[in-house]
């Protein structure tokens, strides 16, 4: 069984915990509901598909709802050498299995979990440094939305390639992803670049567009803050029922119209 310790660690390094990544990238928003998750599950994917080694790690302690995207179960061994083995997303099998590891794994799913700072801290660490992640060419993580202690956390860490904000086109939501992209500055993250999601619609039956909850806030704000803008990603049916059904894998991996403005930002990376 895995145990967290519940005390500050001193801030691991990226070789020192023996993790072998290329890039580490997180993906934030300023606010939940704006498909953070979504949208930094199918950047791991996208990114596998397109022929990297890539693991997926939830930072999301608070609502973690990777394993549910993905139809992942099942609790982490510890290895003889101590190491937390992480869950196998085998889904489409004609790609390399990718290691995912999120605290969905080790709570109940009705559990609710009360994260006090150096606990939150030593999971981190944990994740980051005790998971037998293999070698990757990616490690994307999922940040909890907002500002917080997590992001603090991976800044002492590990020196990350960068992070993602996700915003929808809407002023509200777009003052809260100013507010992340604020934060990554002052912990000295640097910024990848600004994602729109649910960025107009396309009407199946009739092909009309619909901008349902605007369309190039993100792009605006984007240049103004002097952040690259790394593309758009429409409101997609397929995408929610997928990611309601555990399908996310799957579905990536054979829906072309979900497939293009996915390769766009992941090559955009
Ligand atoms: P967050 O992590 O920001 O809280 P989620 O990834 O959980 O957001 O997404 C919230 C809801 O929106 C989910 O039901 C998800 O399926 C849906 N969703 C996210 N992005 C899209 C999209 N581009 N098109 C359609 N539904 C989406």
């Amino acid at each position: 069984e895995v145990k967290f310790v519940d005390h500050p660690r001193p801030p691991a390094r990226l070789g020192q915990v023996g993790l072998r990544v290329k890039s580490v990238i997180a993906v934030g928003s300023g606010k939940g509901g704006v498909g953070k998750s979504t949208v930094a599950a199918s950047i791991a994917l996208t990114l596998r598909q397109l022929g990297s080694k890539v693991g997926l790690m939830d930072a999301d302690v608070y609502g973690p709802s990777i394993p549910h995207l993905l139809g992942l179960s099942g609790r982490p061994s510890v290895s003889a050498e101590k190491k937390i083995e992480p869950i196998m997303l085998t889904e489409p099998s004609s790609l390399p299995p990718m290691p995912v590891m999120s605290m969905g794994f080790l709570v109940e799913p009705d559990q609710a979990v009360i994260w006090r700072g150096p606990m939150l801290h030593g999971s981190i660490n944990q994740f980051l440094g005790e998971t037998n992640w293999g070698e990757l060419d990616y490690l994307v993580i999922d940040l909890p939305p907002g500002t917080g202690d997590v992001v603090l956390t991976l800044s002492q860490a590990l020196p990350l390639a960068g992070s993602v904000v996700v915003c929808t086109p809407q002023e509200v939501a777009l003052l809260d992803a100013i507010k992340a992209i604020s934060m990554f500055r002052k912990v000295n993250i640097p910024i990848l670049g600004m994602v729109e999601n649910m960025s107009g619609f396309q009407c199946p039956g009739c092909h009309k567009t619909y901008d349902i909850f605007g369309r190039g806030g993100a792009r605006e704000k984007a240049e103004e803050l002097k952040v690259p803008f790394l593309g758009d990603l429409p409101i997609n049916i397929d995408l929610r029922t997928a990611g309601d059904e555990g399908q996310l894998a799957q579905m990536i991996a054979e829906n072309a119209t979900a497939q293009a403005p996915l390769e766009s930002v992941a090559k955009a990376l």
